[in-house]
């Protein structure tokens, strides 16, 4: 039995036997995803450090179909969530951060987008084959805000004693990412 959320497949596949993968994995198993989180957590004192952050979930759905009548066109629609352990950017405590993203995808290229009258995001693969699991690390990784912060303030203590340097304009995430995508 193979895993469809880590098997390497064709989009066309996928769609083709209209594929439905429902999951809950733990974030330590996103590589890039659990490395963005875990260079977030450094920051802390290593008592405050939430010891179970690599078992966090990473739930969703995905299910894959066509988007055009000719079966030329697969597409994605779907949701992922997750609430990766992150340091609040103005109390500096540590928090569980929701992170959700509605997937509406045309798994091809920019030529394929102008066949569809359907308006859907692309989204562009380097090559024919590719694991849903990527896709879905890469849509959680985008859909993290430049700083983290409580969403809840009665929960936030507010401005944390670490003061940044005036003008220094830190985005955790963002340099995280930056550096990734340089690596990559
Ligand atoms: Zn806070």
């Amino acid at each position: 039995m193979g895993n469809p959320l880590r098997d390497r497949r064709t989009p066309l596949e996928l769609a083709a036997s209209g594929q439905v993968i429902e999951f809950s994995e733990r974030i330590g198993d996103f590589e890039r995803l659990a490395a963005i989180v875990q260079g977030d957590l450094e920051s802390l004192d290593p008592d405050k450090l939430p010891s179970g952050w690599r078992d966090s979930l990473v739930s969703g759905r995905l299910s894959f179909s066509f988007a055009d009548a000719q079966n030329e066109l697969p597409m994605l629609e779907g949701r992922v969530t997750a609430t990766p352990d992150a340091v609040c950017q103005r109390c500096l405590e540590p928090f569980e951060m929701p992170l959700a993203a509605d997937l509406r995808l045309l798994l091809g290229d920019a030529e394929s987008a102008g066949m569809s009258d359907d308006d859907l995001e692309i989204w562009e693969l380097d090559k024919d084959t590719f694991r849903p699991l990527d896709l879905v690390e890469e849509a959680l990784i985008m859909a993290m805000p430049y700083a983290a912060m409580h969403v809840d303030d009665d929960v936030c203590r507010g401005p944390g004693e670490k003061v940044s340097e005036p003008g220094d304009k830190t985005r955790p995430f963002a340099a995280l990412k930056s550096q990734m995508e340089r690596e990559n």
